[in-house]
């Protein structure tokens, strides 16, 4: 819901392309799709920190960085992140680990000033039986997804503390909310993943061992909407260059599949042609989950990746890492 209590007065516009811009989580599927964007439109002053060599979850550390580097721009995309098993099975790790790193990277953006900042939450902070396809006003209406509800909670607060950074300091932050995102970089772990590269490993080590059949988890039915990262970096800059304002904007295609039409395109995708089981045991979480994204459109930004044309470069890319990504 619009703060009307909202005290910042900001004409967005480009950002200056030799300004310090810091992307929290540089390595990751959003921050390294970021950073390849903030590149290709002429950034120069890129800077990122693994977790090894900056844990954000230390707050003296994460204080003494930016008072060392002082960025002007800062995308958070430093997050522990993960598929319903991660979520369901880690729900402190979920909660503590993102409250605490988005805290420490905002009081200390705060204390330097930062002039522009977009902070990521995800679409899991909405209810789960919101209205579809879900408009950003739905936040807070109602209960959420419990397989991941500790995770949402945790993004629910970073929207908070950025309409609140907006309303006592009057500094001209965002937040994007991203739908379901995959592409190069993703994470293929079959612990730590989400559905669709856990789909494409699956279908793919099925294919190559000439195995008769896939089960996946759950029912097949749930729909979900999937947006290419290099798609949601390209919204990143748009939102910093376009936006401002104290709502947090949903970020997607505005289209969705069942899991089990993904399934299958992938399957063809991969060249797997024997049978998929369903797994009716295992849950499913949230029956939709459509963004609403016409604030997003609105700001005159759409999505420009289909998803077989994004599944084929990301199954190759997958292939041609298969030995050095991320377990
Ligand atoms: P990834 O797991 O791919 O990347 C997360 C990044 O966060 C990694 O680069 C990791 O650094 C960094 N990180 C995690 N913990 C720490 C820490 N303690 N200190 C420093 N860095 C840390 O996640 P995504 O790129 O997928 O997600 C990024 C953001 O986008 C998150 O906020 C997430 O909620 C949001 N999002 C993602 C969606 C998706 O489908 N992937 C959907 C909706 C939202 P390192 O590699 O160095 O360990």
């Amino acid at each position: 819901m619009a703060d009307d209590r909202d005290q910042v007065e900001f004409i967005p516009g480009a950002l200056d392309r030799a300004g310090r811009f810091y992307v929290a989580g540089h390595r990751g599927l959003v921050g390294s799709g970021i950073w390849r964007r903030l590149e290709a439109e002429g950034f120069t002053d890129l800077i990122g920190r693994s977790s090894a060599e900056l844990d954000l979850k230390d707050r003296d550390a994460v204080f003494a960085f930016f008072a060392e580097t002082k960025p002007r721009y800062v995308v958070l995309a430093a997050a522990k992140v993960g598929g319903i098993l991660a979520n369901s099975t880690f729900p402190v790790d979920f909660l503590s680990d993102n409250l605490r790193i988005q805290v420490n990277v905002l009081d200390a953006a705060l204390k330097c000033g930062v002039e522009r900042l977009l902070f990521l939450g995800s679409s899991c902070i909405y209810p789960r039986l919101a209205p579809q396809p879900i408009h950003e006003d739905s936040l807070l209406t109602g209960y959420l997804e419990p397989t991941n509800d500790a995770y949402a909670i945790a993004k629910i607060a970073g929207i908070l503390q950025i309409q609140a950074v907006r309303r006592q300091y009057g500094l001209p932050w965002i937040s994007a909310m991203p739908t379901n995102l995959y592409g190069p970089g993703d994470n293929f772990s079959p612990k730590g993943s989400h559905v669709l590269p856990a789909l494409i490993r699956r279908y793919d080590e099925a294919a190559q061992s000439g195995a008769t059949s896939v089960t996946n988890w759950g029912t097949g039915t749930p729909r979900r909407e999937f947006l290419h990262v290099d798609d949601m970096a390209a919204a990143c800059l748009h939102l910093l260059e376009h936006y401002d304002g104290p709502d947090q904007v949903n970020v997607g295609t505005g289209s969705d599949v069942t899991i089990r039409e993904i399934a299958d395109t992938i399957a063809r995708v991969v060249g797997f042609t024997g049978e998929t089981l369903w797994d009716t045991e295992k849950p499913d979480g949230t029956p939709q989950k459509l963004l609403d994204v016409s604030k997003l459109a609105h700001a005159g930004w759409t999505a420009q990746i289909g998803l077989e044309e994004g599944l084929v470069s990301t199954v190759q890319w997958y292939r041609d890492h298969v030995t050095t990504i991320r377990q």
